[in-house]
């Protein structure tokens, strides 16, 4: 079926009309090919480095294109309202932040140029861990200074793209917690080369999931890096961390922006199409209400998008918006899907229609990177002044 753009660009953009065709090169095919087999999208993420635009917030003294939040908002988007995914690369563009926010002049050159020009891939992103889950400050990942060395002890999981990444950030603890005024003291972000590492006590295991997401469990066993792979000072990581955590938050709304427009032009292209009792399932009100809803939904929430992206570039606290964006977001996405699949019928369920694929892929937005629980959680206390509930 040829898309029917039903919804319209806020404005007119020459980022968003180049990484269109960009996408055009990559249809649904190649992706659902991809999906059978769970394998790494290489062409498509080399054909976002060639352009550019994993390198887009990174600044142009450093090789990168300079550009702001707001402009790499609206290429994740228009990967994700194109019918790609952003997921197997969008790290590269929010990680390297807590290299050039935090790191050493040394780090930022040995770093920074070659993430920009793609002969490095910065992708994976050691947080989560399976038993504190989202509980940050309770992670159990040790890292001891030995010599010249920090030797990392313990376990992540979900890190996504650690198979296809060549560095990694991890965030481990340097003070034991109760040698620690505030529980998320005593954390240390690092970055390292992966590649230096493997089987020499870093061990990478993919988890198969409902998607094509490339995400793994992953070890470490006495694992030796240099000791300059310590980004800022020692016990200050989390709040590096959540430094990085706004733009994340924006970008990956952006994503879900994206797919709401994905499957709201195809639910609008196929109500118009399908006909059932002899006139358009589109004339019926039942088909009509939830994809308008989702439509409402998402104009609401790419408003938010937008003002949280101003208030980052203004310097301005967006940890409000931030939330609120990536929450709004994820829930017109899902919304969206829904209705894509109700609309589809049983056709919702056919891989060819790409509908089941971007519904599996978008559910993951309610759970990560932060789950929906936790954003509420984070409103209630910090905006509205209630009591911590947890
Ligand atoms: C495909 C995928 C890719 C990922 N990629 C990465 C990655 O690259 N790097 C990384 O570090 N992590 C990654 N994650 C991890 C992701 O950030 C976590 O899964 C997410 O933050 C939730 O943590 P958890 O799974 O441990 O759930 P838990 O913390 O165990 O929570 C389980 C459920 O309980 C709810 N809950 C927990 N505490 C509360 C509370 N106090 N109040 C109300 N509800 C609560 C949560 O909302 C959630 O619904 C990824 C996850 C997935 C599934």
């Amino acid at each position: 079926m040829v898309m029917d753009n039903a919804v319209k660009p806020r404005s007119d953009s020459a980022i968003r009309d180049e990484v269109a065709k960009l996408c055009a090169r990559f249809p649904g095919a190649y992706w659902r090919e991809l999906d059978t087999k769970r394998a790494y999208p290489s062409e498509f993420v080399a054909a976002l480095t060639e352009a550019g635009y994993l390198g887009a917030l990174i600044p142009e003294q450093y090789g990168g294109a300079g550009l702001g939040l707001a402009e790499a908002a609206e290429i994740l988007e228009t990967i994700h309202a194109e019918g790609c995914n952003g997921a197997a690369c969008h790290a590269q563009m929010y990680m390297m932040g807590t290299v050039l926010r935090h790191g050493s002049i040394a780090q930022k050159e040995a770093y920074l140029p070659q993430i920009a020009s793609g002969a490095l891939r910065l992708q994976a992103f050691g947080v989560t861990e399976p038993t504190s889950g989202t509980d940050t400050s309770s992670l159990r990942t040790t890292a001891r200074l030995d010599g010249d060395s920090y030797v990392i002890d313990g376990q992540k999981i979900w890190t996504s793209r650690a198979e296809y990444s060549d560095l990694m950030m991890v965030l481990a603890r340097t003070t034991p917690q109760d040698q620690v005024k505030k529980r998320t003291d005593g954390l240390s972000v690092f970055i390292f080369d992966m590649r230096l590492v493997r089987d020499k006590g870093l061990t990478i295991r993919p988890i198969r999931t409902m998607m094509n997401h490339n995400s793994c469990e992953v070890f470490f066993d006495q694992m030796r890096i240099p000791a300059d792979s310590l980004v800022g000072e020692e016990g200050k990581g989390f709040r590096y961390i959540l430094d990085g955590m706004n733009a994340e938050r924006l970008l990956i709304a952006a994503e879900c922006i994206g797919d709401a427009k994905w499957f709201t032009n195809k639910s609008v292209a196929y109500a118009r199409d399908r006909s059932v009792f002899g006139r358009p399932i589109g004339q019926n009100q039942g088909i009509q209400f939830p994809i308008a809803r989702a439509y409402a939904q998402m104009r609401a929430a790419e408003l938010m998008v937008q003002d949280g992206c101003e208030r980052f570039a203004a310097g301005l606290p967006c940890g409000e918006q931030a939330n609120m964006a990536k929450l709004l977001a994820a829930d017109a996405s899902w919304a969206a899907a829904e209705a894509c699949v109700q609309t589809h019928g049983g056709f919702g369920f056919a891989e060819e229609y790409d509908v089941e694929r971007k519904y599996r892929e978008t559910r993951l937005y309610q759970v990560a990177p932060i789950s929906t629980n936790l954003v509420l959680s984070f409103v209630a206390e910090h905006v509205l002044g209630l009591p911590r509930s947890y």
